[in-house]
């Protein structure tokens, strides 16, 4: 019998794992992804959605498609519990999946308990509360006031938080609004540009000409101690009315998977250098869905970004390994989140910020930040040829 690989999750970390999983193995495995969501979602472009620069068509697809093309089978439910002595899934459909490997591709979800009141601010990290906060915009630009824009203690996710800092400034302007709107950033960060990568050469400076050039105030290394109706309220007690606010919180992983046994108390899970989970040789996982160990101590907790490109590579060391114990081979593909390349593109709306470092966390030789109106057009490029690459199954190209 071909052994059975099933995918938890299809969208950055499960599509990859899926497709690279079956060509590496092609005709020697059997691969199925069971997934919450039948649509592939494009979260960077989350930034434009609530603008109305972005409609949710244009920035998902469907995935069975895409699978089926490539002999992948697919289900639509979500997992609620994976025992590995007895390498099942269930999902709650009811189904009972058996598995030689796993792959845990699952994601986030928000921390919403992180700070009081959350649900008084909007947010953009699920297309659901993005369509949501385009709602909040459209009723601001017809009573406009005060914009607060915020990450808050423990996020990870500040590359969106900077992105739609400085698209709203760009909208504000587009709107006439700008010298009649006070627009203030929130951070956990502990200086402007430190991203929850430490840094970059001369980003802290980028970031605050970047603030000023906008006429964009900002509060750095603070936490939120709450969250009203229309004020965030941060840990020193200063108050910060809104008429319109975007708060990014930190992710959590999914709980089935730490009532599994499989996760941290974050629902996050611990991996090897081989995307192993530390407890099972035949669970993977990847993306979100894997733990980082926060590299260093600040006064206000940050989080680690785990972002994109690293999720893709996760997914390519574990489709190798896969592929290297099927065939009896050791799983020796290693690629520690930290010495992951750093690639990323920060867009400000008309303008923007190339991010490249040679690791995601520090210590690193090179790292550069290369700001630009190129950048927001590489961004507008990317969005269209990364879309194109994943629908099309096309996950071997870079
Ligand atoms: C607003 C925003 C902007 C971003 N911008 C960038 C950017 O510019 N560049 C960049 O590199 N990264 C960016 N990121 C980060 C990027 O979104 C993540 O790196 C990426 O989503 C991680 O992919 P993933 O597959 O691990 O998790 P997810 O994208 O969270 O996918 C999880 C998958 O698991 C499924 N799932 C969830 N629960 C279950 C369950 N119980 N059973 C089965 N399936 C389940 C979901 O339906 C989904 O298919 C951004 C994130 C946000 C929120």
């Amino acid at each position: 019998m071909r052994p059975r690989v099933v995918v938890l999750g299809s969208n950055f970390g499960g599509l990859t794992a899926a497709l690279a999983v079956q060509h590496e193995l092609a005709g020697d495995v059997d691969v199925m992804v069971v997934s919450a969501s039948d649509r592939f979602l494009f979260t960077p472009s989350l930034i434009w959605l609530p603008f109305g620069k972005r409609m949710p068509s244009d920035i998902t697809f469907p995935v069975a498609p895409t699978l089926e093309h490539a002999g992948i089978e697919f289900v639509h439910a979500a997992a609620t519990a994976v025992d590995p002595a007895a390498r099942t899934v269930t999902t709650d459909d009811g189904a009972v999946r058996v598995y030689d490997y796993l792959v845990v591709a699952t994601g986030y979800r928000n921390d919403e308990g992180v700070v009081p009141g959350l649900e008084n601010t909007s947010t953009i990290t699920t297309l659901d509360r993005a369509i949501e906060t385009g709602a909040a915009w459209r009723r601001f630009l017809e009573q406009p006031g005060d914009v607060v824009i915020a990450a808050t203690q423990g996020a990870g996710c500040f590359g969106a938080a900077y992105e739609f800092l400085f698209n709203t400034a760009h909208q504000l302007k587009k709107a006439g609004l700008h010298k009649r709107t006070r627009l203030t950033y929130v951070t956990s960060e502990p200086f402007l540009g430190h991203f929850g990568i430490g840094g970059l050469p001369h980003g802290e400076q980028l970031l605050g000409m970047f603030l000023k050039k906008q006429g964009i105030e900002s509060r750095v290394g603070i936490a939120l101690e709450r969250a009203e109706e229309d004020a965030i309220i941060l840990a020193n007690g200063e108050r910060l009315p809104f008429s319109f606010s975007m708060v990014v919180p930190p992710f959590l992983g999914q709980d089935f998977l730490r009532d599994s046994g499989l996760a941290d108390a974050k629902g996050f899970v611990p991996v090897r250098p081989t995307y192993q989970s530390e407890k099972h040789d035949e669970v993977y996982a990847v993306g979100v869905a894997a733990a980082v160990e926060v590299p260093w101590t600040t006064s206000v907790p940050v989080g680690v970004p785990k972002t994109g490109f690293p999720t893709e590579q996760q997914a390519h060391v574990a489709a190798r390994n896969i592929a290297h114990q099927v065939r009896g081979e050791a799983p020796t593909d290693e690629r520690p989140f930290g010495d992951i390349k750093a690639v990323c593109v920060m867009d400000a709306g008309n303008n923007g910020v190339v991010i490249l470092a040679d690791k995601m966390l520090p210590p690193r030789k090179h790292g550069v930040l290369v700001p630009g109106p190129q950048a927001h057009l590489m961004k507008l490029a990317f969005e269209k040829y990364f879309l194109w690459k994943m629908e099309h199954g096309y996950v071997q190209l870079p």
